[in-house]
């Protein structure tokens, strides 16, 4: 099987091509066709040498993933499952916010940290994504969009947040990062780029010295040691005290900023003593604190608070100085909790057999069905 051509970053495309014998100019050229002309076909690359168009065209393999699924939500969320060459799957989510479309990418294909109240964590982790694999999620979504709904509908901002833990699959990350952010390529800023981590501290600390400095995205989720522990059981390993001291190792001046978040299960995290503790945790001039009310999964063992009480949260941190806001959930009529369309497809074993689609439609609904709250 010929390796991916997304697994290359523009230096190792650079170095690739003196190695061949061709100009490394050309690597200007190349990212250019691949990712800002969307033109994956070498054949096709006017402007670069017959010699490297054949070398490419025979060693590199271009192919997109493919879109398994499809669903649009009321509120325009777009969710997507894509399926990689193994036949493993994984979703990927456009969220469009006035202007900006956000696509929530996966890092890897179920996760090991094992969170309480996640779905994905009931996969257990079954690989890591290559960087090829994280690239190409922004890349066949814009395909998509721009094929199915417009030339318009451009992509604008990436989170590191749908199924995974980013920092457990540190490389890959760290070369897709670079390959986001190539000015010879997609060339997105760092402030477009959000990675979410749940605090795995030696690889924090590790981000600190050697990631490019894109925002970070802490899931705290309790500033209580006990709380925090049966939420997220990587909090016996790495509690509080040794998570903070590794983020304070980040150079914030490039990170420009932290943001918190912060799940809200009804009877667990929401009450007065957490407010108090989540307060004196953290520096209300240098945090950002993003309140997300649980979503609820067939199977889950927490409930969302009331409104109310997630008002009243809010309303804590405000008066104590913090700029807090809340994630209102998005596209919670196409299955929103983290991993979840993924497992329903499990379930339905619908793509090991065919390539194409063909039968998602009705199944998606019946899907959907089961999923809408009522
Ligand atoms: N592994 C990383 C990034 C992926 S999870 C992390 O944990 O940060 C992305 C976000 O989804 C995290 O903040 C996580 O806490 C949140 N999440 C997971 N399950 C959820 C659920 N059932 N309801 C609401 N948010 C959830
Ligand atoms: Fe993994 Fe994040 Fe889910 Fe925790 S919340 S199990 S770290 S994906």
């Amino acid at each position: 099987m010929k390796p991916s051509f997304f697994d290359l970053t523009y230096d190792e495309l650079k170095a690739l091509l003196t190695e061949k014998g061709f100009s490394p100019f050309g690597a200007t050229q190349i990212f250019d066709w691949v990712y800002k002309k969307y033109v994956y076909d070498p054949k096709e690359w006017s402007n670069v040498s017959n010699k490297a168009k054949d070398f490419f065209a025979e060693n590199y393999d271009f192919s997109l993933l493919k879109v398994v699924w499809h669903g649009l939500s009321k509120d325009g969320t777009r969710k997507f499952l894509v399926k990689m060459t193994d036949g493993q799957t994984v979703e990927t989510v456009a969220i469009p916010a006035r202007d900006r479309l956000t696509l929530c990418v996966s890092s890897q294909v179920g996760c090991a940290v094992g969170c309480t109240f996640c779905h994905t964590a009931t996969q257990g982790l079954k690989r890591h994504l290559k960087a090829s694999e994280v690239v190409l999620q922004y890349i066949t979504i814009q395909n998509w969009l721009i094929q199915n709904v417009s030339q318009e509908e451009k992509l604008t901002n990436i989170v590191y947040m749908g199924q995974g833990e980013p920092l457990h699959n540190f490389e890959n990350m760290k070369k897709a990062t670079l390959i986001f952010m190539s000015e010879k390529g997609m060339g997105l800023g760092q402030r477009r780029i959000t990675l979410s981590t749940s605090g795995l501290v030696p690889a924090i600390e590790k981000m600190a010295l050697d990631f490019p400095p894109v925002n970070i995205a802490l899931s705290l989720h309790s500033a209580r040691n006990n709380v925090r522990t049966e939420l997220m059981p990587i909090n016996k390993v790495y509690d509080l005290e040794r998570l903070f001291k590794a983020i304070k190792m980040i150079p914030l001046k490039a990170h420009r900023r932290i943001t918190y978040e912060y799940l809200l299960i009804d009877g667990m995290n929401d009450g007065s003593e957490d407010v108090e503790a989540l307060a004196n945790l953290l520096n209300s001039k240098e945090s950002k604190i993003n309140l997300i009310p649980f979503n609820e999964f067939p199977g889950s063992k927490y409930k969302r608070p009331s409104e109310q009480k997630i008002m009243w949260f809010l309303d804590q941190m405000i008066k104590r100085g913090f700029t807090c806001t809340i994630r209102t959930t998005k596209g919670s009529d196409i299955l929103a909790a983290c991993g979840q369309l993924k497992s329903e497809f499990d379930k339905l074993n619908l793509w090991n057999k065919d390539s194409e689609p063909k039968v998602i439609p009705s199944i998606a609904s019946s899907v959907l069905q089961n999923q809408v709250r009522p």
